[in-house]
């Protein structure tokens, strides 16, 4: 991983690393590394933005693959969006949220935060799809489930 970049080995005895969005963004950076994985050539011109990581707490960089959202619920709530499935807090002064859907689909996803900014701990093994968001007038997201009096934009 560089400035946020990362890069995957081209086979395994090779020493060329091609950006890991190569297919998606027929992005052509790539570096070089010797035996002792120093870098001897580096081509770092993305024509994307890097992708987003979170780092684990046994150090892997896992990937965000959706985003990463902090909602204001129209109850007042906040909840948390990773990959279009919502997290609410466990309770005020945990660092837990679960699964909005916890209930209804017994489903036990959770993560841990470390204030708002960081993910210190995450399973996010889903067994139902993401819930059905919208978003009303006043940008907000208003779950399906809800019976609201908002009016509705469809935002999928
Ligand atoms: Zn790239
Ligand atoms: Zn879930």
């Amino acid at each position: 991983m560089i400035n946020g970049y990362t890069f995957s080995k081209l086979s395994t005895y090779s020493k060329t690393w091609l950006c890991s969005n190569r297919f998606s963004y027929k992005c052509e950076a790539k570096i070089k590394m010797d035996e002792l994985e120093r870098v001897t050539e580096s081509h770092l011109n993305h024509n994307h933005s890097p992708p987003q990581y979170y780092v684990s707490p046994d150090g892997k960089y896992v990937k965000i693959r959706c985003e990463f959202k902090i909602i204001d619920s129209p109850k007042g709530g906040r909840l948390i969006m990773i990959n279009g499935y919502t997290f609410s807090k466990l309770s005020t002064y945990s660092k837990s949220w679960i699964c909005s859907n916890r209930f209804s689909y017994k489903c036990e996803a959770k993560i841990k935060m470390q204030g708002l900014e960081r993910v210190i701990e995450s399973h996010l093994d889903h067994n139902h799809p993401p819930p059905k968001y919208y978003v009303t007038q006043e940008g907000k997201y208003v779950n399906t489930f809800m019976r609201t009096t908002y009016k509705y934009v469809k935002l999928w």
